[in-house]
């Protein structure tokens, strides 16, 4: 995710348009790999004022999430935007640096999908899930166990009332 300083040397004439296509490695995020169905698509345009590069962009990207009911693979499309300052030579904690011929849009990109991702994912809404007894997937398979039994929540209460 770089764009490269021969492009930078025309931002210094104003505004620069651009636009990237690239595949992204798996992201490590909440004990989970997230990975992506295709490219990451990034468009946006690069601002030059000084030693500061403003860059904004808009993200079109597809992740692979995990039904969080049955665990099957759920395509998630994200669509986002980020801004990003960038200062040239410098080490300032709060702007990430340009390189003096490269700016590398990973991480702004990366973050910007992130906060897209929601907690929970459903395959589709009448997914069954997989059952708490015996583990088998619900769409595939009716397993027919009760499952009143297993809610640890009910068993604390159940507990709490024979002791009673
Ligand atoms: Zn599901
Ligand atoms: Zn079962």
């Amino acid at each position: 995710m770089i764009i490269q300083g021969s492009r930078l040397a025309s931002a210094s004439q104003g505004r620069f348009p651009f636009k990237l296509s690239e595949s992204i490695r798996p992201i490590d995020y909440r004990d989970e790999k997230i990975a992506f169905t295709g490219p990451v698509v990034v468009t946006g345009s690069i601002e030059q004022n000084g030693s500061l590069y403003l860059v904004t962009g808009d993200v079109q990207a597809e992740v692979v999430l995990e039904c969080s009911r049955c665990l099957g693979e759920v395509r998630y499309p994200v669509r986002t935007s980020f801004i990003q300052e960038y200062r040239e030579g410098g080490a300032d904690a709060d702007r990430l640096v340009a390189d003096r011929d490269r700016i590398d849009l990973y991480g702004p990109v990366v973050e910007s999908i992130l906060l897209e991702l929601p907690i929970k994912v459903v395959c589709r809404e009448e997914c069954k899930g997989l059952c708490p007894v015996c583990g088998s997937n619900r769409n595939i398979n009716e397993c027919g166990c009760s499952r009143d039994e297993i809610d640890p929540r009910m068993l604390a209460l159940k507990k709490l009332l024979e002791e009673k």
